[in-house]
């Protein structure tokens, strides 16, 4: 089944303290946002790339893309000042009605298996996000003193992608741009119009490049791949 990807790529990644946009931090001798779009450019089922980017950095962008060219179709969207609204200028782009995947740039390390199941899951049921099973005892916490312990049990790591029919995603960044909500994954948007989201196991490789430590690990990641 065929899908669309959105990529929000406009932010600035001041906890990796690299002075430039972190997605140009290379790993294995290429740029992060060169491995995270390369998946979606090998993947046959994808049928377009739509990717938000800061309007100074599309030509260098552009360029490093350029290098790995399928002659699939990537569009360029200008990002905005949060996540979220890099999000909606790809949403109001698309011109389709099927089911689109919304994946984080900073992600380089994501299998085609959970792509697989996320789209069958929101083909079949509206959206599903990838998420993984929490290791360590969560405990929520006010001024640092402990209010309660959750269940391990019922605990998940949200990632990207999230996967939606086309129709309800916008439906519900629609909402969330009318009512002022701002949101830290297309999920939450999801969620508060009152939609079911459906959880897909995803893969503990699929980290996102946030902090220095975070490329130490991507340089195993991606020696185990070879
Ligand atoms: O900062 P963080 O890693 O959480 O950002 C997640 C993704 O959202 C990154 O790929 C980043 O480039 C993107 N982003 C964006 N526009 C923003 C902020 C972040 O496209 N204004």
């Amino acid at each position: 089944m065929n899908y669309t990807v959105m990529i929000p790529a406009a932010g600035s990644g001041k906890r990796m303290g690299a002075g430039q946009n972190k997605l140009f931090l290379e790993i294995g001798g290429l740029p992060i946002l060169y491995h995270t779009v390369s998946v979606f450019l090998e993947d046959p089922h994808c049928e377009e790339i739509i990717i938000a980017v800061k309007p100074e950095e599309q030509t260098v962008i552009k360029e490093m893309l350029a290098r790995s060219d399928k002659g699939k179709i990537i569009t360029f969207v200008k990002g905005g000042g949060e996540r979220q609204n890099s999000v909606a200028a790809c949403i109001e782009t698309y011109e389709g009605n099927g089911i689109v995947l919304v994946h984080d740039a900073a992600r380089p390390f994501l299998d085609s298996s959970v792509i697989r199941k996320l789209v069958s899951t929101a083909n079949e049921k509206g959206a599903a996000i990838a998420a993984v099973r929490a290791k360590d005892t969560i405990k929520l916490a006010a001024n640092n003193v402990v209010q309660q312990t959750l269940d391990r049990e019922n605990l998940w790591l949200v990632q990207t992608p999230q996967a939606f029919r086309y129709e309800l995603l916008k439906r519900a960044s629609d909402a969330a741009v009318r009512e002022g909500f701002l949101g830290t994954d297309e999920s939450m948007l999801v969620e508060r119009i009152g939609y079911s989201v459906q959880i897909v196991e995803g893969s503990y490789d699929n980290v996102k490049m946030t902090t220095q430590e975070d490329l130490a690990i991507g340089e195993v990641l991606l020696e185990r791949r070879k």
